[in-house]
């Protein structure tokens, strides 16, 4: 038995969060001892053997969605969690999946070069030599065009670099833009470019970020090689995920679906991943201004601006394919409350071998299932029933799950107790991403499960890590806090729908941070290199599987469900000091540049025989009224810790009713009008960057609208936000209400 002993963290720690240090307890569990010991037989029966197998024979092909491996992938799956008693179905869906047709990109003056967009064949990766099934590197989403113009290099193509951009006079209209990978998800990059008046996107992995700068490139290090290209889909997936065509709707026979050239998800512009090689050639060949120093990248030339002289055409044609893909759907069905669902997913397509995304997440998972299972079989049946999720188009955005949810969304709301992701996974440190409402439960997990690599928890893993290397802040937190802030869900993979959509509490956990790479996307995510460099005899595997089925057992076993709420209300009351913060600093920011513009400070410390002019005048920033979101908060604050309080010492009569009341807590925090410009995302609390899209933005509706200077517009979403609080912290005064009965 892998259980950690009671260590001390700190003194609220000691008070309210330590599990074992009265003995045996664990949150929901009024016994843990039946619980605890259904986890060590769970623990015994994880195989990494069993993972690596089964990791060979699904990254044997590439398995995009849509493709023949991809269908033998997901049949692969339903047989083994059929084999170990599930009931499964295979659902399937129709969606618009594009696959190129034609890719050309060329450097027609003042030089002429052609881009290669292939990726080289590497010595000792038999996975590389077979090209009959691979996806080419290409952008999923984007439009088909044929534009020539001149380039322009745009650094990581965010707002903040346009800006800079302006300063130099520089105008993107009608130009092509080159942006490197990274600081943004890829699909803000064609999005903002677009916006700006530019007519093409080409995106390329710098090797200053994950080739050469950073280490040995594949085949002798883990990083990106010359040739490598990061696919992936730049849909604008902050708008809705999912098939384009059937936005809100599941994507089945009799759903209405848009025309192609309605979908507002479609890119307007065309876009293209390159590789460094390729890239080098158009990089030499700009002129204008050099880059400043923060844009220069490692490829062996001086970084230029542009526009031109530089001329390039981009000519992209795709086949606007019809696809059937398919989830695999396992259900466990509980012995004492089978209405009550836990799901956990991982997606099962890859955009080629996918050895580390999405099937190292993908094996873990199945490990799990067949424990469980074997615990059901022994008399262990869950009480709660399970749902393992086998995903298919992740890739493409996040289309299998959303489109999954759509079709469920009315019994998911009323049944779904929590939802748990997983995706990719490697070497290292645990990393949970989440509802705050199961911060808690996360935290003592944390303390339950073994690092493989050093026999400490994962929990004293991390606090060495944050004492070696963390921020003031964190170090500080660490003594006063006691639990890990578990960070907030943004988006990036499934479980976007579950929480954003349907407010539905949700988790994604992983582990990364040793595993090497630059594989990410690329031919190179096979399985040579990911048991040479990420996850060496998948022992992170087996620790994926030991923390993501330890929390699904726990789920589906609790008396009394595990959420609690006085770190949601303290976790919010952060993000509001980070908004006072945001406002109070974009407010001194306008106050100093419209100060420097008004002394003329610019014309005389700028070199004027530069490009570089001084800033456009900043909006003046009004003083906004956060009392509506204070007021609602301290209300918040109180009834949570009350709540949270009253969960702990009583032994409820009608666990029944309770639990429901907790798990539909997060419906509550969501609304039905969604966010401004974007109503699929319901989530009051969580969403997935306008302009960042993984990057998550907390009370979306106050902080993007100061974020996009909509200052107008501030008071009003405050206003909306906090009524949104008021109606949560009614919700669990009522909650506690029906406790005390
Ligand atoms: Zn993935």
């Amino acid at each position: 038995m892998n259980m950690v002993p009671a260590i001390a963290h700190g003194a609220l720690l000691l008070l309210f969060a330590s599990p074992f240090a009265q003995g045996e307890s664990l949150l929901g569990f009024p016994d843990a001892r039946e619980q605890l010991e259904r986890e060590a037989e769970y623990r015994a029966a994880l195989s990494a053997e069993d993972q690596q197998s089964w990791s060979k024979t699904l990254t044997a092909q590439p398995h995009h969605a849509g493709s023949e491996y991809g269908r033998f992938n997901a049949e692969f799956i339903a047989e083994r969690f059929l084999d170990w008693g599930y009931d499964v179905e295979v659902e399937v869906f129709d969606i618009l999946l594009p696959v190129p047709l034609k890719r050309h990109l060329s450097l027609e003056s003042p030089t002429r070069y052609t881009a290669v967009l292939m990726e080289d064949v590497v010595a000792g990766d038999v996975s590389t030599e077979d090209r009959d099934e691979v996806l080419p590197p290409y952008n999923a989403f984007s439009v088909d065009g044929d534009v020539t113009a001149e380039l322009v290099f745009v650094n990581y193509g965010i707002p903040e670099d346009y800006e800079l951009l302006e300063r130099y006079g520089i105008d993107v209209t009608g130009k092509i833009v080159i942006a490197k990978y990274g600081k943004s998800w890829r699909g803000i990059k064609p999005k903002l470019a677009a916006e700006k008046g530019a007519i093409g996107t080409i995106i390329y992995s710098d090797p200053a970020d994950d080739g050469f700068s950073r280490g040995d490139v594949y085949p002798e290090g883990a990083f990106k090689n010359a040739s490598g290209v990061q696919r992936g889909s730049v849909m604008d997936m902050p708008l809705y995920p999912g098939d384009v065509l059937t936005p809100g709707k599941p994507a089945i026979k009799g759903t209405r679906r848009l025309s192609r050239n309605k979908a507002p998800t479609i890119t307007r512009i065309p876009v293209l991943p390159i590789s460094y090689k390729d890239a080098q050639p158009l990089l030499r060949a700009l002129g204008g201004e050099v880059v400043p120093l923060e844009w220069q990248g490692a490829l062996p030339l001086t970084y230029h601006l542009g526009p031109g002289p530089a001329r390039v055409r981009l000519a992209l044609e795709f086949d606007w394919q019809r696809i059937t893909i398919r989830n695999v759907i396992a259900r466990l069905e509980g012995s004492a409350y089978p209405e009550e669902w836990v799901l956990r997913g991982n997606h099962h397509d890859g955009w080629n071998h996918g050895a580390a995304d999405p099937i190292s997440g993908m094996v873990a998972l199945l490990d799990e299932a067949r424990a469980v299972a074997l615990l059901a079989k022994a008399g262990e049946r869950p009480k709660r029933t399970i749902v393992y999720a086998a995903w298919d188009a992740e890739e493409p955005g996040l289309i299998g799950s959303t489109e999954w949810v759509e079709k469920h969304i009315d019994q998911l709301q009323k049944q779904a107790v929590a939802y748990i992701n997983t995706d990719g996974n490697s070497r290292g440190f645990a990393s949970i991403g989440g509802s705050h409402t199961l911060e808690p439960f996360f935290n003592e997990l944390l303390r339950s499960i073994t690092d493989p690599q050093t026999d400490v928890s994962l929990d004293e893993r991390l606090r060495a890590r944050i004492r070696v290397a963390g921020t003031d802040e964190q170090r500080d937190e660490l003594k006063e806090r006691g639990d890990h802030r578990i960070s907030p869900l943004g988006s990036g993979s499934d479980y976007t729908p579950f929480l954003q959509h349907a407010g539905i509490a949700s988790a994604n956990l992983g582990f990364g941070g040793e595993g090497m790479g630059g594989s990410y996307h690329t031919l190179y995510d096979t399985f040579e290199h990911f048991s040479r460099f990420r996850d060496p005899g998948f022992r992170y595997g087996v620790a994926l599987a030991d923390l993501a089925g330890t929390a699904t057992l726990r789920l589906a076993n609790a008396e009394v469900l595990p959420f609690r709420f006085g770190g949601l209300a303290e976790n919010l009351q952060h993000y509001l000091g980070e908004l006072q913060k945001l406002a109070d600093d974009a407010r001194a920011e306008a106050l100093r540049i419209n100060g420097m513009l008004d002394a003329g400070d610019y014309a005389l410390a700028l070199d004027p025989t530069k490009a570089l002019t001084a800033p456009p005048a900043k909006k003046a920033v009004p003083h906004f009224n956060f009392a509506p979101l204070e007021n609602a908060l301290s209300e918040l604050t109180e009834v949570a810790q009350s709540l949270d309080a009253t969960l702990a010492d009583s032994d409820p009569a009608n666990p029944g009713e309770l639990n429901r009341r907790l798990y539909l807590s997060e419906r509550a925090l969501t609304s039905p009008d969604g966010l401004p410009g974007r109503d699929w995302y319901r989530h009051q609390v969580y969403a997935p960057g306008f302009y960042t899209g993984y990057g998550v933005k907390t009370l979306p509706r106050v902080r993007e609208a100061i974020e996009a200077e909509h200052y107008d517009e501030v008071d009003e979403e405050i206003g909306y936000t906090a009524e949104v609080l008021t109606r949560f912290a009614a919700y669990l005064d009522e909650t506690v209400g029906l406790i005390g009965e």
